[in-house]
This record gives structure tokens, C-alpha cells and sequence, in this order.
């Protein structure tokens, strides 16, 4: 197996460390909160991040989208002869916290039991300061690259990426234009049985926004109306409650099935197989796997989906309304579009409702197999020796559906080594979120071991 580079071993890893985790502790303790009535203030975890930058002697650009929308942006150029650039991204916003639910305060940055406590310590504040972290270093040692690094941080990913990484497709794409993006999520430790996973996402779901009407016939509330829409519309939902859409075993759904199957024993591996098969699938999902965060997962993995997560019908107690409307939240699988999957909305709905199609962004994937997947298995194996590599799909969307509208293939590399029973996806915008110091470390190793490896 071919050595990391020797920049690694040159460096005194306590005192990166120790660099790292104070800018990953400062960036935690600045509220960069996204929500429709607290918009994510991103200028000062960007400001932030100039002047260590500017420290450092990088050139940076602090680009506002609008007021307080702050964008931060460097790069280190390269000779070019590695290839097009490689971008580092991560965004700066985090999802609001309720304080009462914590045991130690979310902006506080706090370390209790061997972890550093705030929103954003998972997602993703601390790929921000790995990557910034990364970026320092390579500066300060005055490497030469092969190809240009850039690092950007961005605004607004958790409401829908638009005055961040969207914007700045949009608006300086000459600014992030790159071959390769990482960001997240993936790189994270998955223990199933006695085996350590790191799945690597390749692949996002897209998203389809509908809207289901009933019509029916009004009258006053105190007549029976068997052609109420409310009670149409109901039925709508039920029979989306009731019925999954159809199974489809992508080629990324297979990988890490098969990854997974490979590594477990009998007969945990004929089940995770089982799940590729449309006419076992279900049956697994409801009956045989433990754990319902891991199944719906699984499921999401393998269906598209569809949740009505918006009913609005009637305005008066006593009138019975002429038409309600449910909004679904879609979600397409690889190699489904738009239509597939109203289509599909349709058949399980029935006949009876009007839908109508509000907005949509195609899943994005890249090849398993792409280049760049040798790399990520050869710091795995020097990092995580024993730790088994799986690309993943995840079922939302993240800044890669930007980037990948200018060519860029998207790895979701954010890597971190979590305790067994600390559960990745439940700290995502849950409670306590939390990452172990020790993972953290592992994670600002691991991400410069990678990104050493692509432009050095
Ligand atoms: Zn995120």
C-alpha cells in the first residue's frame, strides 16, 4: 500500500490538534442558526474564517449573497498538472436547537464525557475546520500542489442551499468550478455486528414537490356531504401511509447491500440481500431488521418516497369547503424522474385527485468507481485499518446538487469516528449533538491525508 504523504509525518499532531479544535470550538460557539425567521448570519463564522486565512497569508474573499449571507471563499493555486482544481466545502449554517432539550448549551462548544457539544459538531462545523485546517497547512508549509485547492464555506445549505452554494453557481461559478468537490456526509464510522463501515456518499436523491387536490361539493355543516374533500384528501394520505412505492435496486443500493452482505455473517447476509429482491424487500424492511432508523434507511434506499407533510382545506366550522389540497414531499432514486415517480404517487392515490407538480431538482450520482474512490480506500486502509469503505446514497440533498451543475463529481468525505453506540443519523439536527474529541481528531488526520494525496 503506497505511504501517505511525508508532510504527514513531519507534522506535530498534538499541536494541529490542538490548532483545529479551537477553530472548530470558536465556529461553534457563533449562532450561524438557519430558519425561515432566524436566517443563518453566516457573515461572522465567514469573517471569521478570513482573518485565519488572511493569518496564514491565503488571498480570500468574503462574497455576501445578501445582507449577513456571508460566503467565504480561498484557494491555493496549483501547476495544474494534477488536473482541474479540487474543492473543499462545507456549509456554515446549522438548524435551530432547542436549549431546554440539551444537556449542555448548543452554542457553548463545551467538552463533556471525551466530546465537544454544539450544533453544527456533526453538521458540519467540523468539516469546516478540518478542512480549514487542511488548507492552513498547506499554506504554512509552502507546499507546491499539482492542482488548484479551494475551500469554501457557504451559507444557507439547510434552507435549501440558495443564497449559498446555489447562488454561487449561479453568480461566480469560476469561483468553485472543479473536478472533484468533497463535503458531506459520509466518512463517518457505521458498526453493524462486529464490523466498522465508512460509508462515502456517491450518490443524493432528488426531490419532487407536489400538490394533491380534492374537489368536492360544498354545503353547510350541518347537512351530510358525502363528496366532502376533506374526507377525499384523507384518503390520499392513508393510502400513501399504507402503501410503499414501488422497490427499485439502483446500482448504488446494490453496492452497498453487497458491501454490507459481504461482511456479515449467516443469516444476516441472505436477509441484506434479500433486500435487493422486490418481492422479499418489504417483508425484510418490516419484520426482520432490529433497528426502525436503520430500516427506514434501507427503505429510503430502495423506493422512492413520497410524505404528505402539508393539508390545507376549510375555513369555517360550519361549512364544509369545495377543495383540499395535500402537499407531498417526493423523493426520486437515481434513474427516476419527475414523471416516474408521479406516475407512481398516482397509482397508489388513485384516479380521483388532481396533482400537480410545484418543484423538482434530479437525484445526482457519480460512478462508484470513479478514480477518486482508489484514493479514499488507500487512507481508509492507512487511517481505519480494518474499516470497510461502502458508497451511499442519502435520501436528502446537500450543496453537492449545486456543484454538480458545473460538472463537479461530488464525494460526500467528511470523516469522523463515532462510538458504536453513538448514532450518526440521530445527531443530525437532533438534541446533543456531539462528536467525540478523539473522532475529530481522527477526522482533521484523515481529511489531510486525503487531500495530501490528490494535489501534493
Ligand atoms: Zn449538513
Amino acid at each position: 500500500m503506497p505511504q501517505a504523504h511525508p508532510l504527514l509525518d513531519s507534522l506535530d499532531w498534538p499541536a494541529v490538534f490542538a490548532e483545529a479544535t479551537g477553530l472548530f470550538r470558536d465556529l461553534l460557539r457563533i449562532d450561524t442558526t438557519n430558519s425561515p425567521e432566524h436566517p443563518g448570519n453566516e457573515i461572522e463564522a465567514a469573517r471569521y474564517l478570513e482573518q485565519r486565512f488572511a493569518e496564514a497569508g491565503l488571498s480570500v474573499e468574503v462574497l455576501e449573497s445578501a445582507p449577513g449571507r456571508g460566503n467565504v471563499i480561498t484557494r491555493i493555486k496549483g501547476d495544474g498538472t494534477g488536473g482541474p482544481p479540487i474543492l473543499l466545502s462545507a456549509h456554515l449554517d446549522v438548524v435551530p436547537a432547542e436549549a431546554e432539550h440539551w444537556e449542555h448549551p448548543p452554542f457553548g462548544a463545551e467538552i463533556h464525557d471525551g466530546c465537544i457539544w454544539g450544533r453544527g459538531a456533526i453538521d458540519m462545523k467540523n468539516m469546516a475546520a478540518m478542512e480549514a485546517m487542511a488548507m492552513l497547512l498547506l499554506q504554512r508549509h509552502g507546499c507546491s500542489l499539482k492542482r488548484d485547492l479551494i475551500f469554501a464555506g457557504v451559507a444557507d445549505e439547510e434552507e435549501g442551499c440558495e443564497l449559498g452554494s446555489l447562488w454561487l453557481v449561479r453568480e461566480h461559478p469560476e469561483l468553485v468550478r472543479a473536478e472533484y468537490a468533497i463535503s458531506e456526509i459520509g466518512g463517518f464510522s457505521l458498526h453493524v455486528g462486529d464490523k466498522c463501515f465508512y460509508p462515502v456518499q456517491i450518490a443524493e436523491k432528488g426531490y419532487v414537490r407536489l400538490t394533491v387536490r380534492a374537489r368536492g361539493t360544498p354545503g353547510h355543516g350541518s347537512l351530510p356531504n358525502a363528496d366532502n374533500p376533506i374526507t377525499h384528501i384523507s384518503r390520499a394520505a392513508q393510502r400513501l401511509a399504507e402503501q410503499r412505492l414501488p422497490h427499485h435496486s439502483t446500482a448504488t443500493a446494490r453496492a452497498f447491500i453487497e458491501g454490507l452482505a459481504r461482511n456479515q455473517p449467516f443469516p444476516n447476509s441472505a436477509i441484506l440481500r434479500g433486500l435487493l429482491r422486490s418481492a422479499t424487500a418489504d417483508f425484510i424492511l418490516d419484520h426482520l431488521l432490529p433497528d426502525p432508523s436503520f430500516s427506514a434507511s434501507i427503505d429510503a434506499l430502495l423506493h422512492n418516497t413520497a410524505n404528505p407533510t402539508v393539508l390545507r382545506a376549510g375555513l369555517k366550522i360550519n361549512q364544509v369547503p369545495s377543495e383540499a389540497l395535500l402537499r407531498i414531499d417526493g423523493r426520486t432514486l437515481p434513474g427516476q424522474s419527475s414523471e416516474d415517480i408521479v406516475r407512481e404517487i398516482k397509482a397508489v392515490i388513485g384516479p380521483e385527485f388532481e396533482v400537480t407538480l410545484d418543484s423538482a431538482a434530479d437525484p445526482t450520482v457519480t460512478d462508484a468507481d470513479d478514480p477518486i474512490a482508489g484514493h479514499i480506500e488507500q487512507v481508509m486502509a492507512r487511517q481505519a485499518p480494518g474499516g470497510i469503505v461502502l458508497p451511499m446514497l442519502i435520501p436528502g440533498f446537500t450543496d453537492a446538487k449545486a456543484y454538480s451543475q458545473l460538472g463537479t463529481r461530488c464525494w460526500g468525505f467528511s470523516p469522523v469516528q463515532l462510538e458504536p453506540e453513538m448514532n450518526f443519523s440521530s445527531m443530525f439536527h437532533g438534541h446533543n449533538e456531539r462528536i467525540p474529541v478523539e473522532g475529530f481528531h481522527f477526522g482533521v488526520r484523515t481529511l489531510l491525508d486525503l487531500v495530501t494525496t490528490l494535489v501534493l
